[in-house]
């Protein structure tokens, strides 16, 4: 199993949280799993060098106050494993040009950064995903409906390789729960809540104080009708905050419509509210003991790189015999 998180923008946000992270958590005590924060993704845009090295153990931080435990599973950093931009770019002269063209998440950023700003980097951005998967023979992927295409692509691209050279690969699948597939904006419940699109009142971020976090819930948008019910067509607000609850308080969906029959919008957002802020709380000072001491952070990484590299440096040496390339003696 293998999984990444980008460590733009500071905090994680909702839905990275509960469409990824809280999976990667469960995931680690029956798999062997692999997770990293993907800086070689993060600079697919431009960075500020002191902001992303902050931002790195910021997002390592996070994932171990979510949960993760470096006994459990293989934490480590993107570019600390260079293995990952090398089968990038083998990667790169397996795909089809108008494959990659296909791909939305792309089109969605590239069209809200402008043509001439978007980098190339962004262009092949899913290809190196393709190769973060592959270099672990990763079975399944958990990860948020967003990313379904590319894990795809990557199923693609390792049957083509398969088939052109001898089995290599392993053919990954998604692992994507219904139910926490796709957290929307708070403030536009008709797009998905991201790090680098959501404006600050639809986004929740994870480090925000607790009571910004409040705020955000309890000025989100519904609609003009007053029965709390799950309908993701007709009442996207209201569904996605449904949605949020029920994973954050463990209670089914069908339980919090009964329970909320007769109630109006504002008893569900105080409810969620609360909830939020009990969770996020917690979150925010297990964070910061990981902050304060960097050493620690370090060594995890250390570790985490090492175990990492033994694999990718396994199916990298296997994938260049393959391909032809004469060995270095
Ligand atoms: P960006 O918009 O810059 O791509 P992001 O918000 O998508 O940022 P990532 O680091 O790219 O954050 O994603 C990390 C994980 O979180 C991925 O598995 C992704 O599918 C998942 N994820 C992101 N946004 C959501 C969301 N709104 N709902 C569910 N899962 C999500
Ligand atoms: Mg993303």
């Amino acid at each position: 199993m293998l999984s990444g998180i980008q460590p733009t923008a500071g905090s994680f946000h909702l839905g990275n949280y509960l469409g990824a992270v809280r999976q990667w958590v469960a995931l680690q005590e029956s798999h062997d799993a692999f997770y990293m924060v993907v800086d070689l993704h993060a600079i697919t845009v431009p960075q500020d060098p002191a902001e992303l090295r902050a931002n790195t153990r910021l997002a390592v931080a996070q994932l171990l106050a979510a949960g993760l435990d470096p006994e459990r599973c293989t934490l480590f950093v993107q570019s600390h494993v260079p293995e990952h931009a090398q089968l990038g770019w083998v990667m790169n002269c397996l795909t089809g040009f108008g494959e990659a063209s296909r791909m939305t998440q792309f089109k969605d950023k590239s069209a809200k950064q402008g043509a001439d700003r978007a980098t190339v980097g962004l262009f092949t951005y899913p290809v190196l995903q393709v190769a973060d998967i592959l270099l672990y023979q990763a079975n399944q992927v958990p990860v948020g409906e967003d990313q379904r295409q590319h894990i795809e692509l990557t199923r693609d691209l390792a049957e083509r390789f398969n088939g052109r050279y001898g089995q290599t690969f392993t053919v990954p699948a998604p692992y994507i729960l219904k139910e926490t597939a796709k957290i929307f904006d708070l403030q536009d419940p008709a797009v998905k809540m991201s790090k680098s699109a959501s404006t600050p009142k639809g986004l929740i971020n994870l480090l925000d104080d607790p009571k910004v976090t409040a705020k955000k819930v309890k000025s989100a948008v519904t609609d003009t009708d007053t029965v709390i019910r799950f309908d993701e067509e007709k009442k996207p607000g209201v569904s996605n905050l449904l949605t949020i609850l029920s994973t954050l308080s463990g209670s089914s969906v069908e339980d919090l419509e009964r329970s909320y029959e007769g109630k109006g919008y504002g008893a569900l957002k105080t409810d969620l509210a609360e909830a939020m802020v009990e969770f996020v709380t917690p979150f925010r000072a297990r964070t910061q003991e990981y902050l304060d001491d960097p050493e620690t952070l370090d060594s995890i990484l250390a570790k985490g790189a090492e175990k990492a590299r033994a694999v990718a440096a396994e199916t990298l040496a296997q994938t260049y015999d393959r391909m032809g390339f004469l060995p270095a003696k």
